[in-house]
């Protein structure tokens, strides 16, 4: 239980995004601490588990090119994992080694319910110069979380989307079956009534539902607004 906790920067979320930014802040010496409701690297845990990565992983080049996936340089996946196409627990392993590695302190468990700016002028509070002649900043984030409120100076969103489908984007989505919540295709078809499915979308997910499921020998059509 934090029950209060005070971070120069706040990052949300413990992903590819989060915890890239948090090495970067880390490394330049910035006090950051990571928040997230279900541990680093979540999303990709939460993965169906044929999915795979689009991009190989593997350090481009000789020129010292970062791997494509890496989210810190100097790093490889690919190499760390053995892996070209990293499933998603894969990659979770991988970001969850960044962070051991930098020490990054993490909030795991912690879910952000609200947040609130508190400017200066709405605290009445001077800047203050202290003793070692920097300034304290008045100015805060409250985090409202699951185990109590965070105070930080910045807040980094790095909430994803994969975490928090949106079931209002059309009418009737709400019937739909959303890639996040399919622990495998090959348990889903074998449960379901149909060999029949419509893949609406056709961008990473969704072709990598619509190549699960064709592998399967099921008849898939992609819907996409544009090409896929
Ligand atoms: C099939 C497929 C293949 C892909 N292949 C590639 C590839 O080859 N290369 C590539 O670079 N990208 C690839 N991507 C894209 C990549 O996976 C995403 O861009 C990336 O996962 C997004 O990372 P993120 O940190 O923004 O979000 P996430 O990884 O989803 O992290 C968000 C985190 O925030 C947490 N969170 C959310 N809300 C809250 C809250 N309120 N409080 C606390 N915590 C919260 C969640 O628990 C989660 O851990 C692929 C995607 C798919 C679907």
């Amino acid at each position: 239980m934090i029950e209060h906790k005070h971070t120069d920067v706040a990052v949300v979320g413990a992903g590819a995004a989060g915890v890239g930014v948090g090495v970067a802040l880390d490394t330049v010496d910035v006090d950051v601490t990571l928040i997230d409701r279900a541990g680093v690297g979540a999303s990709f845990r939460q993965w169906p588990d044929e999915m795979r990565f689009i991009t190989p992983s593997y350090p481009s080049n000789a020129f010292g090119l970062p791997d494509l996936n890496a989210i810190v340089p100097q790093t490889s996946p690919g190499i760390a994992l053995n892996r070209q196409q990293p499933s998603g627990p894969e990659y979770a392993r991988y970001l969850e080694a960044i962070v051991k590695h930098h020490e990054l302190p993490v909030e795991s468990d912690c879910e952000v319910r609200g947040v609130e700016y508190v400017a200066e002028t709405d605290t009445d509070q001077e800047s203050a110069v202290t003793a070692d002649g920097g300034t304290t900043r008045s100015e805060q984030f409250f985090l409202e979380t699951s185990e109590g409120t965070i105070t930080s100076e910045f807040l980094v969103w790095a909430g994803g989307q994969f975490s928090t489908p949106r079931t209002d984007l059309i009418p009737g989505a709400d019937c739909c079956l959303h890639n996040s919540t399919v622990a495998s295709w090959v348990d889903h078809a074998a449960q379901s009534s149909t060999d029949q499915f419509l893949v609406v979308g056709g961008f990473e997910s969704g072709i990598d539902a619509a190549v699960s499921l064709l592998e399967l020998g099921c008849s898939v059509t992609v819907l996409d607004r544009g090409y896929p």
